[in-house]
Order: C-alpha cells, then sequence, then structure tokens
C-alpha cells in the first residue's frame, strides 16, 4: 500500500525539516507499507539527507522532472540529476497540465525519462480517457473536481475508475486515489479492491495528520 505526500509548492528546508523529525519516528514498519513525500525541488536534498540519517522508513519524490535529458534545456530538472536523491516522480498531475500546457507527449516522455534512471514514475490522471505511458505501472487517479476542494470521488467511483485502467492497461497497474485525502476519508479510500494507496496534498503538509494518516493504514496491514 502506498502513501505519497505531495507537498506542492510549500515549505522551506527549516519547515520540510521539522516534517521529517515529526513524521520519520512515527510510521508504523509495516512490510507493504511505502510512504513517500515529494518536497519542492529547493528541499529536495536536505529532505533526503534528514532521512537517512534518521534511517526513517520514507522513500523521496519529486513532483516533476524533465522531458529532456542534460543539457542545454535552462530551469529544468533531468532525471539524471535527480536519481541519486529520488525514486519516484509525480508525472503529469493536473496542476501542471492547467498552468504549465503539460501534454500527453510530454508525460510520455518525461516517463521514459524516469524508466531510463531507475525512478518510479506515478502518473495523474484525471478521468479513465488519460492516456497511461507504456510501461508506467503506478498511477494516481485525481478528479479535478476533487484535487484541493474537500470534496473527494466516492470509494465506489474511485474503485470502478480503477478497474477501468486496471482492465486497459493490465492487472500490475497499481491504481492510487487522490484528490481530499485525509484521516477521515483513507480507510474508506483504501478499502476498495482496486486501489493501491493514496496521493495526498493538502494533509500531507500537516505532520501529525499525515502520521495519522499512515498509522489508520499500518492498523489494516
Ligand atoms: C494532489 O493535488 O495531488 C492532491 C492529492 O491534492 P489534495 O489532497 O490537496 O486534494
Amino acid at each position: 500500500m502506498w502513501i505519497i505526500a505531495n507537498w506542492k509548492s510549500n515549505k522551506n528546508i527549516a519547515e520540510a525539516l521539522d516534517w521529517v523529525s515529526k513524521v520519520g519516528p512515527q510510521i508504523p514498519k509495516a512490510d507493504n507499507l511505502k510512504v513517500v513525500v515529494c518536497p519542492s525541488f529547493s528541499a529536495l536534498s536536505e529532505v533526503k539527507k534528514a532521512i537517512t540519517v534518521g534511517n526513517f522508513p520514507i522513500m523521496v519524490g519529486s513532483q516533476d522532472l524533465s522531458p529532456f535529458g542534460t543539457g542545454a534545456y535552462t530551469g529544468e530538472e533531468p532525471a539524471l540529476l535527480l536519481k541519486d536523491l529520488i525514486s519516484v516522480s509525480i508525472l503529469g498531475h493536473s496542476e501542471r497540465r492547467k498552468n504549465f500546457s503539460e501534454t500527453d507527449e510530454m508525460v510520455v516522455k518525461k516517463t521514459e525519462q524516469a524508466i531510463q534512471n531507475n525512478i518510479l514514475p506515478l502518473v495523474c490522471v484525471q478521468n479513465e480517457e488519460t492516456p497511461v505511458p507504456q510501461n508506467c505501472k503506478l498511477v494516481a487517479y485525481e478528479p479535478i473536481f476533487a484535487i484541493g476542494t474537500g470534496n473527494p470521488d466516492t470509494p465506489e467511483n474511485n474503485n470502478r475508475v480503477a478497474g477501468i485502467l486496471k482492465g486497459k492497461y493490465g492487472q500490475d497497474l497499481e491504481v492510487l486515489c487522490g484528490g481530499s485525502v485525509n484521516s477521515e476519508n483513507i480507510k474508506a479510500c483504501i478499502d476498495q479492491q482496486n486501489i493501491a494507496g493514496a496521493l495526498i496534498g493538502n494533509a500531507s503538509l500537516d505532520a501529525e495528520e499525515f502520521v495519522k494518516i499512515c498509522q489508520t493504514i499500518g492498523e489494516k496491514m
């Protein structure tokens, strides 16, 4: 079961380290619980260092990466330079598609870059029609109406969409639910047969709330 924190454009280094020091020691040590934190690029290396030093069961991810390799691509963060810091990368988030005109074609290129550099791509799909790039084995179903609104999709509909995606792309595709998931609704969300965890935005920023989410899942395992 995956629990992935997407901090978006939040937390400076001091705030990020404070979160790690509070959350790290409290993550339940369950074999199948995979916890990932995705800070901003500016905090990535300090967060990675703090997690390594604390020996906490948390992986580090990025919220994006470049569709290109290294070279003359000002402002971009290529997978080759990120791979020592991260194990996962969120790709094709609806906020990137909307605010940065990210296209399905760019998401395919980013997915290829991630895979070539041993980074696990986590592709966000907004509905069952959003294409999942080849060789992508982890997606988050995040309908736009549910993101940051306090209005999550129903567990049944999450399960239905996840079932369609698995039918299209293979039963080994893991599907996360996302959009306004918190410690109150996480249990109903992950109790669904086709759901392999959750991608969490707002509720991941608060250390105590995030620990509650992880503990709810840990109890189930
Ligand atoms: C997200 O945008 O990835 C997300 C899950 O956001 P929130 O939980 O804040 O709706």
